[in-house]
């Protein structure tokens, strides 16, 4: 009896194991780097731990690649070498002893000679094969540091366990193939913990790949997913999911519990709260998603799951910025509209424009996109067949759960050049106001 009653105990033991995800804006000083130590003593069960890069190092390292893809070299090694100190000067506060910076050290020289290399051609590869060191560095130093400060932990990493397709800057995981080489790799035999790179993962050929910019929750999701754990929770510098930008719209107010549905809805139209992909692998496991203030772990934040008896009930509202309105008329005076979408939505996919609103008129189709670097080819492309004019600068604002007063404090002396209403949900495309 009581060995069965042990096996019963020790199975249920197993399947307590969380995710925890922390991101850039959480490790990107030592005291941050310490609250984790903080949070991770204070949890007994099984943790797999999901980490950013510090900091803004992703953009910095972009900038280096940037002038690497330009040829001058000299401008990337002295950028990298910003780098390099921003995380010296961490180690050296995390453990007070410059030797430690030796735990780092040799990840720069990696980069240093891949710099020395000739100019790579293919952007969107050497993107993902350099960026990906930002995450390396941090959840080498992070793992280092909770070792010395008495936490055994494993470090992983990813590059070897997340397989995706080649699809550079955006690559979708494999499910299957990631399943087996991440259970096989952290099964909590050897250790209690373990700590791997959020956005990062690597194709057939073992090529870096990223998983789109702040992807790392999109990670936690899918190993979360992969390992089928107890709950995931993404660490964030708020109180919780909050009912808008606490940095754009006053009186903001926590939303305690969200369904999957309300969270896509929210991610989709902009909200910076989870990235858009965080939670298909979550629904399909009913894993629920708790988003916890990082500054105050006892502070309750939200839970995003499949049923709440709390619906939201209080009108949201999203703000995505730069946004540029395309308008599009068929050169050839065709007006078919089916034949015009087709043709528009195919060259945006192919540009990997983000479409954020769509409308169409009898003579026109106006679509509107998040700004990037791909645009000047879209527009290019999309020139052969359309006449094409387009408003960069622009704001989305969505309001779900819209009544008038909303609205009106929301949107008044703003430039509207676009607006959409259901009963629930108004959209509002305005042109932005100076920053
Ligand atoms: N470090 C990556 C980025 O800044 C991924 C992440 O933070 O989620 O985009
Ligand atoms: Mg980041």
């Amino acid at each position: 009896m009581s060995y069965i009653f042990n096996i019963t105990i020790y199975l249920l033991a197993a399947l307590d194991m969380k995710i925890y995800k922390f991101g850039g804006a959480s490790v990107r000083s030592a005291e941050g780097i310490r609250n984790i130590v903080n949070i991770v003593s204070a949890e007994p069960d099984d943790l797999f731990i999901v980490i950013s890069a510090m900091g803004k190092v992703t953009n910095a390292l972009e900038s280096v690649l940037e002038h690497f893809m330009k040829a001058d070299r000299a401008s990337a090694l002295k950028k990298l070498e910003e780098v390099e100190t921003y995380h010296y000067g961490i180690i050296d506060e995390l453990f007070g002893d410059k030797a430690q910076r030796s735990v780092a050290a040799p990840l720069f020289e990696e980069i240093r000679d891949y710099l020395s290399t000739g100019v790579g051609d293919d952007y969107d590869r050497c993107y993902d094969r350099l960026v990906s060191y930002g995450e390396i560095i941090s959840t080498t130093i992070i793992s280092a540091y909770l070792k010395q400060q008495g936490i055994e932990n494993v470090w992983l990493d990813m590059r070897k366990l997340i397989q995706t397709d080649s699809n550079f800057r955006e690559a979708t995981v494999r499910m299957e193939e990631s399943q087996k080489h991440l259970r096989q790799a952290a099964d909590f035999s050897k250790s209690r913990i373990y700590i791997g790179q959020g956005f990062i993962g690597a194709n057939h050929q073992g090529d870096p790949t990223t998983l789109g910019r702040e992807g790392s929750d999109y990670t936690a999701a899918v190993a979360g997913n992969l390992l089928d754990a107890e709950s995931v929770t993404i660490w964030k510098d708020v109180p919780g999911i909050l009912n808008a930008d606490p940095r754009i719209f006053a009186d903001t107010v926590l939303i305690p519990e969200l369904t999957y549905l309300d969270a896509v809805e929210l991610a989709y139209s902009g909200a910076q709260i989870i990235h858009p992909k965080t939670i298909k692998p979550l629904e399909n496991k009913e894993i629920p998603l708790y988003v916890r203030p990082f500054g105050n772990p006892q502070g309750r934040g939200s839970v995003i799951k499949a049923t709440t008896d709390r619906p939201v009930n209080t009108p949201v509202l999203i703000l995505r910025k730069n946004q540029v309105l395309l308008t599009l008329r068929p050169r050839d005076f065709s007006f078919v509209m089916e034949e015009s979408l087709s043709k528009i939505f195919n060259i945006i996919n192919k540009h990997r424009l983000k479409v954020s609103l769509i409308q169409s008129s009898a003579i026109s189709i106006s679509v509107s996109v998040d700004n990037s670097r791909y645009l000047p080819g879209a527009l290019d492309e999309l020139g052969n067949e359309f006449k094409v004019s387009y408003n960069t600068g622009m704001e989305l604002l969505t309001i779900r759960g819209i009544n008038p007063e909303v609205e009106q404090k929301t949107t008044e002396g703003r430039e509207i050049l676009l607006a959409q209403r259901t009963r629930r949900i108004g959209r509002f495309l305005m042109k932005g106001l100076p920053e």
